[in-house]
């Protein structure tokens, strides 16, 4: 299983609009980060989760190659607004493409892109999507997907747990509190990515240290924050954090 980050950053994206920091400002490409999404390759298919209004970029510097399927945690708009790109993928493919989320996620979807469904376009003018309701695990190929309901803030959304070529990967971008029920999938770990905003507490996100407790109680292989902001240096936050967890950067591959 081939794991790739195609972004790592927080809803503003960072650099952030109208900020001179030292992280809005470096030069080092560790510290620009696109939204949040994740590109899985497992047993020949290709998982994309969340198409944030980076995708289109992500998708031409990270070199994705198909989409088979697409998972959405949330229908937030750092999430989901780069979903009419989705539509080159269904044109070259000649598919249409399944769309898994939870149901209040696939009711956003449709009313936010409702002309995805509308039969007057042409193929390749609109995505060719299966928007699905997704509560149960899902086969695609051979690996196995499976909702993780979480809380965020006053909402529950998904991570998803990924399962194939004997690996088990967790991906959970936004979240402030992980209920017993799904704590019970997340066993035997080889990879954990796990929000981590920011060193202040927030009321709908782990800080980075709530983060790492709740990564060293899951006690995955590797371990990995995401969902950062400018207030995290790469560099400096990865020496803080030693080598117990990961500080991901955008077009960073993990191979499992
Ligand atoms: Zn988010
Ligand atoms: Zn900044
Ligand atoms: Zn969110």
């Amino acid at each position: 299983m081939k794991i790739t980050f195609l972004g790592t950053g927080t809803s503003h994206g960072i650099p952030m609009i109208g900020c001179s920091c030292n992280v809005c400002t470096s030069s080092d490409l560790k510290n620009k980060r696109r939204r949040c999404s994740l590109y899985v390759v497992v047993g020949g298919k290709h998982l994309i989760i969340d198409t944030p209004p980076d995708f289109r970029d992500q998708v031409l510097s990270f070199g994705v190659e198909r989409v088979d399927a697409v998972f959405l945690t949330h229908p937030h708009a750092d999430h989901i607004y780069g979903f009419d790109d989705v539509r080159r993928f269904s044109d070259l493919q000649k598919n249409h493409i399944p769309v898994y989320g939870s149901a209040r996620t696939i009711k956003q979807m449709r009313k936010k892109f409702d002309y995805v469904d509308r039969k007057s376009h042409s193929f390749g003018g609109v995505p060719r999507v299966c928007f699905t309701d997704q509560t149960e695990p899902v086969r695609i190929g051979e690996a196995i997907v499976t909702p993780l309901p979480v809380s965020h803030g006053a909402d529950m959304v998904y991570g998803f747990l990924i399962e194939g070529e004997g690996a088990r990967v967790g991906y959970i971008p936004d979240c402030n509190g992980i209920p017993a029920e799904t704590l019970r999938y997340l066993e035997n770990m080889d990879l954990m990515i796990l929000d981590g905003l920011r060193l202040q507490e927030h009321p709908t996100h782990f800080s980075i240290g709530e983060s790492v407790e709740m990564l060293a109680r899951i006690g995955a292989k590797h371990s990995c924050l995401t969902h950062l902001t400018h207030n995290s240096e790469h560099h400096a936050l990865q020496t803080q954090l030693g080598e117990a967890v990961t500080v991901p950067w955008d077009g960073m591959e993990i191979q499992l």
